[in-house]
This record gives C-alpha cells, structure tokens and sequence, in this order.
C-alpha cells in the first residue's frame, strides 16, 4: 500500500480546495437551481481563503515535517489574498503580520483579548490530518499549533483538533461506521462546545435531511467554530465513502458553505479519491505551494479497482461519463 503522508495531504488538500471552490459557487443566486437539481454549474470554480491558508500549511508540512509556527504565520501572512474572502480579523492581523508585527501578540489581542473563535482555524487543517493519520494524537497536537497562529479561542482551536482527528481517522481506519467515526474523533477533543456539538451530531446520525441536522448543529452561519464543525463532521459521518453525496448533503445545508464544504472535503478526500471530472473544473492551486498533481487513486475503493484491472484478462473498460463516484474514482 503505497500511501505516505505528502500524498494522503495532497489528497486532503484537492479535497478541500474542491470543496471549497465548488461549495462557494452556492453563494451565487444565480447557481441556485444547480444546487437544487445536484447539478454542477459552470465552472471555473474559484477557491477561497480555505485553499489559499490549507496550501501554506501543506507547504509548511512537505518542507519541514511539523508545524513550524513561525514559518506557517509568515507563509500565511505573505500569500493573503485581500479578495479571496478572508473574515475581516485574520485579513487584518495578517496585513499586520506582514508590515512586520508579532503573530503571537496580534492573534492573542483578537476580540478584546479573547482571541478569534472563528472557523478559520478548522477549515485549513485538514491536510495537516491527513498528513499525521498514522499518529491522530499526534495530528491533534500538531492542528493545535497551527490553530494558534491566527486563532487563540478554545472553541477554535478546539475545531481544528477535531477536524484534524477526523481527516487523520478517516484517511486511517478501512472499516468505519459513521457512529464510531465520531466516537473516535470526540476522542481527541477538549471539552466544550464544539465537542458537545460533535455528541449532539452523533445522536442525529439516523437524520437523513441536513436541512434539519443543521438547524441543530449549525451550518457556519455565525462562522464560529462550534457553529461549523459539528454539522461537517455530521456529514462526514453519513457519507464516509461517497465524496460526492458528502458534497452535496453539505452545501443543502447553506451557510458558510464554502468552508463547510471545505472541511467535509477535506476530511474524506484521502479515504474516497476525488471526482476528477469534478477537480478539472477548479481553478488550479497557486504556484508558490508547490502542490504536486494529484497523486493516483489511493483509496480503498480505488485500489481495489487497481487489484481487478490487474488480474483481468481483458482491458478494463472505461466507466461512462457521469457515472458512479467509483467509477469517477478509476479513470484517475
Ligand atoms: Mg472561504
């Protein structure tokens, strides 16, 4: 099984930016209809600060292994984007980090002192989990550090843990249910909101409308944390091996639909494959990352299919056009 911790990041980070991309084109009215009917609308899909700040931490990995604090505050700071959506705290912290100011202090000052409780935090850092699936507490310490650098709130740092423990379970462990997924995540999470809101996702594993998972667990509406996280991992859960049904359970739900649908493809990419007719679509990654091109299907799903197209005596065909995920999955 050749899955390494740069390929099983890359993975989490196409996921991701896929998500991201195609989940902010909902803030459009006019894709309305498209998320309606679970159609794609046109392309290309532009990502967002979720992309821009998950590549600097990607980057971080791949170049040093861990969690540089100081690099990841330099690398965010140097690639902001003002347009690319940033919240209107970390876009300034980060202007401020750039003309020379203490990420340590500035993150710290946040919000009277308080430190941001956004989303911000658990919406990049899913890489970082696929990254460390090996280890998920050790993943968990790592998503703490690179929480710290833009948000210092408890509830946020504890969203990215649970983000990163679930990239890290998911990209980790074959055979999964969604029960024990969220079990397994809970796990590594302090205690408090946002791992109350992950108890209150279990118990609503067996809602099938996200519409009304949502009006309990939140949907990113208030772009913090305990408002986010839960709900992504609700979706996760339900659709542990189906990428694309994730997508869409996630983006019915509205809200901050960008970044929900970040984290929720984030979490599951280095376990499901990708839909690459559906990544073809997204505006590439920024060249300063460095990301490689998406590494061949790793999942269990397509090394099984790798295993058949091995021992077949006749060519595999190839699936046709808008087919199943897996299907999507094999043509990789
Ligand atoms: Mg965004």
């Amino acid at each position: 099984m050749s899955v390494d911790p740069l390929r099983r990041a890359t993975a989490a980070l196409y996921g991701l930016a896929l998500g991201d991309a195609l989940g902010s084109q909902f803030f459009v009215p006019a894709n309305r209809p498209y998320l309606d009917s679970r159609t794609l609308p046109p392309g290309p899909w532009q990502w967002t600060d979720d992309t821009e700040m998950a590549c600097s931490i990607h980057k971080v990995l791949a170049g040093h292994g861990r969690i540089d604090q100081d690099v990841l505050a330099s690398s965010f700071a140097a690639h902001h984007d003002f347009d690319r959506g940033y919240g209107p705290a970390t876009g300034r912290m980060l202007r401020l980090v750039r003309e020379g100011g203490d990420w340590r202090t500035l993150a710290a000052e946040l919000f009277d002192g308080n430190g941001s409780w956004g989303n911000g935090a658990a919406m990049r850092v899913a890489p970082l989990g696929a990254w460390f699936a090996d280890d998920p507490a050790h993943a968990v310490r790592q998503a703490e550090l690179s929480a710290r650098v833009t948000h210092t709130h408890p509830e946020a740092v504890a969203g990215a843990m649970a983000v990163a423990a679930a990239a890290a379970i998911a990209a980790s462990h074959a055979d999964l249910s969604p029960g024990r997924f969220l079990d397994l995540v809970a796990e590594h999470v302090p205690p408090g909101m946002v791992r109350d809101g992950i108890g209150e996702a279990r118990l609503l594993l067996t809602v099938h409308d996200p519409l009304l998972a949502a009006r309990v667990l939140g949907n990113g509406r208030n772009v913090t944390a305990h408002d986010t996280v839960p709900f992504t991992l609700w979706a996760a859960a339900r659709h542990l091996g189906d990428f694309e049904q994730a997508f869409w359970t996630t983006a019915t739900a509205g809200g901050d639909v960008d970044t929900t649908c970040a984290i929720v493809g984030g979490v599951l990419a280095a376990r499901t494959g990708i839909p690459g007719d559906w990544m073809r679509t997204v505006e590439a990654l920024p060249g300063w990352a460095g990301v490689p091109e998406p590494f061949p299907d790793d999942s269990a799903a397509g090394r099984a299919a790798a295993a058949r197209a091995a021992t077949a005596l006749a060519p595999v065909q190839g699936p046709p056009s808008g087919g199943h995920a897996a299907e999507h999955r094999r043509r990789k």
